[in-house]
């Protein structure tokens, strides 16, 4: 194809051009189609092409009618030959509809769904999908999938997800993406552009973005929908990374941050007084982190670590490296109790340890580290404030207390916020306000709740991430078993199901306090009050003094209780006075008693992954074997899954793994993506190979092009997919 005209050849059609296309431009879609559309948030060409089929069916894999056993779950591509209706007791409905192909027919019934009558209409093609039952000798389905697929010869029809609300079909949506690719591509349409580089098209050996939509929404096979499923797979988590590593690389050109010392005497004293050694995880952790902290830009890091991996331990050796460097270090922890066991741990392991005063005529001080919560009096309150401003106090620990305007330190080097999925982004700003100057601190978040890598580079790509994936020697295992028995004991009847099971579990609870050992008990999740968790776990506190563990010593502990009886209580079970503590989830986080070896968990079907597991956390802390009894009775698929996941697995990475499978990403993203969400077709969990690539790429071409000005189709791709305002943000050097 020569062309004599001196233009030069057209760009083709961006993705930008068709999200400037209202879905009023197809042919067919007046106002009623295009509420139908807007209902279902496709309000462009853009949103259209981007809808992807939810699956294919394959003409040439369907089973015929005359093959269908009794008993078997089939898909069948069908015509509808009658469909009627009957009312039948209490003024339901039943829709009765015989679809046929050409080995035979089938009935198909629903309850209750009076709109099927107006969707089976005669001729119409399906593809239904359910139980094959017999029926006084005959073959039927009742309440099957139905896709209605309009009247195809294409070998395989794309089917797209629709609901039933916005009155359109899977075969409109179709033919109004078949209309785009038609005016886009050629001979009708200049072609649709493709922003990748060449290398990386090469990289991976991907098609083209034009020939990825046309594989996707009019396949000719299910390997070309495979190929195209790769590479819009890539563009969409390439897009994210590519949004996450600008902002990485914008923050570290805008903050500066504190050169420390990161070999100093205090954080060598600490580690070489420690009783044990450092796993060799903790070790690569701390490396990484003094890495950060000696440059001048700074540190955005994520810890990752199972429970009882030694997270506080480096978290101590960054505040140290930050005092090392004449700084202050702050740590932020959720809750009170937990602040209050971070100050009273940190403290222990800190004995001992001094800095040099700032008079250097006085030589040597204690290290001092104080407790901020706003538990405090106003006298002690107004001391603290005080000493952080001066810089007396080097190491503060605390809640939210520490973000409140007053609060100032005299030069923050360092801020360690735990368990990061309670705080917001903002609250993490707001700590790194604290300090004065111009410099800004350097970031440490620590997680127990582990998340897998793929997911680690999505939700928080922004952070560097080091991971704890190693436990100190010598912990034994702790055994998990599920009793599959009501969790409310205080309601259950006298004849509990499951009680041969129950009782077996309080046999061994029992035999394990007799040899001295100690027991948490968790109450059942009560989520609609507090006041009502209370009194639920007030209930299975009398119940179990009563019945189950009638002659040892009980104690409850909840969110109701004053802090000082909090405190005496934790008190009595630490110094083994008490030999089960009865609880709320108030104990998820942060206890610490080794000699304490039995968690039982009653209703423990509540409970997600992470919070089992995490409750789980706070035994196998000693010498003993430990054991955790799960109570409860799984009404669920899903929290089936989940209690059987943790009976298999003690490894919290693994079950994050699980976890991920079961909750998909939503969750997890929602908690940092919000409204920045374009992933349609990539799933964290399917795609996990593709998040690396795509992440890859993302560092390959900032690196190089840190504004993307030698990538203008990339650029222009950003600010189509992210808000207009993060996208000149990220893009402004
Ligand atoms: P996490 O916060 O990660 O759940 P912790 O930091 O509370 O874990 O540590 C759990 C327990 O393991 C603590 O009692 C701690 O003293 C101990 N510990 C930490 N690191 C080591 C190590 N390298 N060797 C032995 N014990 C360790
Ligand atoms: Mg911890």
């Amino acid at each position: 194809m020569v062309s004599t005209n001196a233009e030069p050849e057209a760009p083709g059609v961006d993705l930008g051009r068709l999200a400037d296309l209202s879905v009023t431009k197809l042919h067919g879609v007046g106002p009623k189609k295009a509420k139908g559309l807007a209902s279902m948030e496709l309000e462009t060409c853009l949103d259209l092409l981007t809808h992807y089929p939810r699956r294919y069916i394959d003409r040439s894999k369907q089973a015929r009618i005359a093959d269908l056993a009794e008993g078997e779950e089939a898909s069948v591509l069908v015509s509808v030959l009658t469909t009627n209706s009957r009312r039948v007791k209490g003024g339901k409905v039943m829709v009765f509809s015989t679809v046929g192909d050409d080995s035979g027919s089938i009935k198909i019934t629903f309850f209750n769904q009076a709109w099927r009558e107006r969707q089976l209409t005669p001729g119409r093609q399906a593809v239904i999908y359910g139980k094959v039952e017999l029926f006084r000798g005959q073959r039927q389905m009742t309440n099957p999938v139905v896709d209605l697929v309009g009247d195809k010869t294409a070998r395989i029809i794309p089917v797209y997800p629709q609901s039933s609300k916005s009155g359109l079909h899977s075969w409109d949506i179709a033919e109004w993406a078949a209309e785009i690719l038609r005016r886009s591509v050629p001979p009708a349409g200049r072609g649709i552009s493709d922003p990748l580089p060449d290398y990386l098209l090469d990289r991976h050996d991907f098609i083209t973005r034009e020939a990825a939509f046309v594989g996707i929404h009019q396949p000719e096979s299910m390997a070309e929908v495979a190929e195209a499923r790769r590479r819009l797979v890539f563009d969409e988590l390439f897009r994210l990374q590519l949004a996450l590593v600008l902002r990485k690389r914008a923050i570290e050109r805008t903050e500066t941050g504190l050169a420390h010392v990161i070999d100093g005497p205090l954080l060598a004293g600490f580690t070489e007084g420690l009783p044990f050694a450092l796993t060799s995880a903790q070790d690569k952790a701390i490396a990484e982190i003094c890495k950060d902290l000696a440059r001048p830009i700074p540190m955005h890091r994520l810890l990752q670590g199972d429970v009882g991996a030694g997270k506080t331990l480096v978290a101590v050796a960054a505040m140290l490296a930050a005092v090392d460097g004449g700084h202050q270090a702050a740590l932020m922890a959720p809750t009170e109790v937990l602040a209050e066991q971070h100050f009273a741990g940190i403290r222990a392991l800190l004995d001992g340890l001094t800095v040099e005063a700032s008079n250097s005529l006085l030589g040597e001080r204690p290290l001092k580290v104080e407790l901020l919560t706003s538990r405090l009096g106003t006298a002690d309150r107004k001391r603290i404030l005080a000493g952080l401003l001066t810089g007396d106090i080097d190491l503060a620990i605390g809640t939210h207390a520490l973000i409140q305007e007053n609060v100032m330190f005299s030069s923050l080097g360092t801020v360690v916020i735990d368990e990061q999925h309670r705080f917001g982004v903002e609250q993490r700003a707001a700590l790194r306000d604290r300090s004065y100057g111009d410099a800004t601190p350097d970031v440490l978040v620590m997680t127990a709740t582990p998340i897998p890598r793929t997911a680690a580079m999505t939700v928080y790509g922004d952070l560097d991430v080091s991971v704890l994936d190693e436990l100190p020697p010598g912990r034994t295992p702790i055994v998990t078993r599920w009793v599959r028995a009501p969790g409310d004991l205080a309601q259950a009847p006298e004849e509990l199901e499951g009680a041969t099971d129950l009782e077996a579990m309080w046999a061994a609870v029992t035999e394990q306090i007799d040899q001295g050992r100690q027991v948490y008990l968790v109450c059942p999740l009560i989520d609609e009050s507090e006041k009502l968790e209370v009194a639920s776990a007030e209930a299975t506190f009398d119940r179990l003094r009563q019945v189950e563990l009638d002659g040892y010593r009980l104690a409850l502990l909840h969110g109701r209780l004053g802090s000082a009886e909090k405190d005496e209580t934790m008190e009595l079970f630490r110094s083994g006075q008490v030999d089960v503590l009865v609880a709320t989830t108030v104990i998820e986080v942060g206890v610490d008693v080794a000699n304490a070896t039995v968690m039982v968990i009653l209703d423990a079907d509540r409970f997600g992954i992470a919070q089992l597991h995490q409750l789980r956390g706070r035994v196998g802390r000693g010498e003993h074997a430990s054991s955790c009894w799960l109570v409860g009775q799984a009404t669920t698929e899903d929290g089936e899954a989940r209690l059987e996941a943790l009976v298999a697995s003690t490894d919290g990475f693994e079950l994050a793994e699980v976890d991920l499978d079961l909750r998909g990403e939503g969750t997890i993203l929602g908690e940092r993506q919000k409204g920045r969400n374009d992933l349609k077709l990539a799933s964290l969990r399917r795609d996990r190979e593709a998040v690396g690539q795509a992440r890859q790429a993302a560092i390959d071409v900032v690196d190089a092009d840190p504004a993307l000005e030698a990538h203008p189709s990339l650029a222009r791709e950003l600010q189509v997919f992210l808000d207009e305002a993060d996208a000149e943000f990220l893009l402004k050097s």
